[in-house]
C-alpha cells in the first residue's frame, strides 16, 4: 500500500517499565490476585510479577496505586472494517441485515476507506482496553484494512473475507475462487510479522456465500501455510435453515466435516444454535467458538450456551463482532453480558465474574491458540495489559470484594487509564499515545461520506 495516505504515527514509549502499587489480576490458572503489587516489563515481555522487585537504573516507574492491572482484553471475533456502518443497518434480521445494508456497504469499500474505517475501530478498541483482535476482514479494500491493523499497534489475527457465491451478494464482493485463494495468500505473505504481533487467517465468510470449491481450497491453503480458518456459523435459525436447504439437509457442522475444514482447527464465530450432538466433533477437532452476546441479542439470533460448550471441553472466547450489530467495541460490556446471560440460562451460581473475565483473557487466548503468548500476567508472556482506575465511584468496593467481580460487573471503558501491547504504551491516561484521534476522525468523516455515496443505498 505504498501510495495509501496513512496516519502520522509517533513511536510509542517502550523500554523497561515498573508498574507499582496496584492490584494485579494475574488470570493465571489459579487466578491469583496480588494486592499492592508490581509488574515489571522488559523487552516487550512480562519480566516479573510480585512485590519489592529489583529494578535497574533507567526503569520507568508508573504509579498504579488505586488501580487494577489485568491482561489486555482479547476479542476473538470483530469486523473493524464495518466500523463506518455503525447505525446504518438497524432493526433487521441477520440475512436481511447482510443483504440490505452490510454487503452493499462492504462492496463500496476501497483501500482508502477501509484504512480509515479500520483505524477508527482499532482506536476504539485500544481506548477500551482491548489489546488483541481476531478480525474476519473485508473483501474490497482488504489491503488498506490490513495496513491499518499494522499501523494501529493492536495484536491481530486477520485476513481477507472470502465470498464466491450466494443469493443477493453484490457482484463486487464475489471473486473467482482460485483468484480469491491466490489473493488471500499473497496478502498474508505481506502481513505477518516476525515478532508474532500480526498473524494471518483464512476467512471464508459463511456457508451461504462460499462454494464447496472455496471451502476445499481454504482447507488446502490452511494445511499448506499452517493458517487457521475463521468463519461464522450456527448464528441464526434462518441461516441454519437456509444451509440445510442448500446442502441437502446437512447442518453446518456436518457440512464443515464433509468439506474437511474441521480438521483445520476451525474458529467459529457465534455457535448460538450448536447442540449437544455437535460437542464431541468440536472437541475432537479442537475447534473453538467465539461468543458475541451483544450482536446475538441485537440481531435477535439467540443466546449461546457457553456453559455447555465449556463443560464439553470446547474453548470459548468473546467478541464484540462489529459496529453495525453491537454497536461498540467495549469488551468489558461483553464480559458483563456474557456472564449475565449464562446466569439467566443456568442459574446465578453457574457462571461467575471470574468465568466472564476468563472469556476475554486466558480462555480467550486459548480459543485463538495464543495461550502461550498472552491472556495472563505471567513471566515470559508478552506484555499486553490494561490498567483500570479503581478509584472511580462505580469501581470502588470494600477490600473483601473479589476484583474479578468488579471487572465483570462494574467495569467499562471509562476506567481504562493505560494500555500496553508488546510492552509499548499505546494509551496513557486515557489518550492514544501514537496518533491523533482527531486526525482519524477528520479523515473518517470525509471517507465515510464518499463510501455512503458510492454504495447506492437510499437511506
Ligand atoms: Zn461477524
Amino acid at each position: 500500500m505504498n501510495d495509501l495516505p496513512r496516519i502520522e504515527r509517533s513511536e510509542p514509549r517502550s523500554g523497561t517499565v515498573l508498574m507499582h502499587g496496584g492490584t494485579v489480576l494475574t488470570m493465571d490458572d489459579d487466578a491469583r490476585v496480588l494486592r499492592d503489587a508490581e509488574v515489571l516489563l522488559d523487552r516487550g515481555r512480562v519480566a516479573a510479577v510480585g512485590r519489592a522487585l529489583t529494578v535497574f537504573p533507567g526503569t520507568r516507574l508508573v504509579d498504579a496505586r488505586g488501580c487494577l492491572i489485568l491482561p489486555g482484553l482479547i476479542q476473538g471475533h470483530v469486523h473493524l472494517g464495518q466500523t463506518f456502518f455503525r447505525g446504518l443497518a438497524e432493526s433487521r434480521h441477520l440475512l436481511q441485515w447482510l443483504g440490505d445494508r452490510i454487503w452493499p456497504l462492504e462492496a463500496a469499500h476501497d483501500d482508502e476507506s477501509a484504512y480509515w474505517c479500520t483505524l477508527w475501530g482499532a482506536a476504539e478498541c485500544l481506548l477500551s482496553g482491548t489489546t488483541t483482535v481476531q478480525d474476519i476482514g473485508i473483501g474490497p479494500g482488504a489491503g488498506g484494512y490490513l495496513q491499518a491493523l499494522d499501523d494501529s499497534g493492536l495484536r491481530a489475527i486477520a485476513g481477507m473475507c472470502l465470498m464466491d457465491a450466494g443469493e443477493g451478494v453484490p457482484a463486487a464482493l464475489l471473486g473467482d475462487t482460485d483468484r480469491l485463494l491466490a489473493d488471500t495468500e499473497s496478502l498474508g505473505d505481506g502481513f505477518e510479522t516476525t515478532d508474532g504481533r500480526l498473524s494471518y487467517s483464512i476467512n471464508p465468510r459463511f456457508i451461504l456465500s462460499c462454494s464447496d470449491e472455496l471451502w476445499q481450497g481454504a482447507r488446502s491453503l490452511a494445511a499448506r501455510r499452517s493458517w487457521p480458518i475463521h468463519t461464522h456459523g450456527m448464528e441464526h435459525q434462518a441461516e441454519c435453515e437456509a444451509v440445510r436447504l442448500l446442502k441437502s439437509g446437512r447442518d453446518e457442522i456436518d457440512y464443515f466435516e464433509d468439506v474437511g475444514v474441521l480438521e483445520a482447527g476451525l474458529r467459529l464465530a457465534h455457535g448460538v444454535w450448536l447442540e449437544e450432538r455437535h460437542h464431541a466433533r468440536l472437541q475432537q477437532y479442537r475447534m473453538s467458538v467465539v461468543h458475541c452476546p451483544s450482536a446475538n441479542l441485537k440481531l435477535g439470533s439467540g443466546i449461546a450456551d457457553v456453559v455447555a460448550l465449556q463443560r464439553a471441553g470446547i474453548p470459548v472466547g468473546l467478541g464484540c463482532d462489529g459496529a453495525a450489530c453491537n454497536n461498540d467495541f467495549d469488551a468489558f460490556e461483553e464480559i458483563r453480558l456474557a456472564a449475565l446471560l449464562q446466569k439467566l440460562r443456568h442459574g446465578p451460581d453457574a457462571f461467575s465474574g471470574l468465568d466472564g473475565v476468563r472469556l476475554a483473557t486466558s480462555l480467550g487466548a486459548q480459543a485463538l491458540g495464543l495461550e502461550d503468548v498472552v491472556g495472563s500476567l505471567e513471566v515470559g508472556k508478552r506484555a499486553d495489559f490494561v490498567v483500570l482506575d479503581g478509584r472511580r465511584p462505580e469501581m470502588w468496593a470494600a477490600a473483601q470484594a473479589d476484583p474479578h467481580d468488579l471487572v465483570a460487573f462494574s467495569a467499562n471503558r471509562s476506567q481504562v487509564r493505560h494500555v500496553f501491547v508488546e510492552g509499548e504504551q499505546l494509551v496513557e491516561d486515557g489518550h492514544l499515545t501514537c496518533f491523533d484521534l482527531e486526525e482519524i476522525r477528520r479523515q473518517a468523516e470525509r471517507s465515510v461520506a464518499a463510501l455512503v455515496a458510492r454504495c447506492g443505498i437510499d437511506f
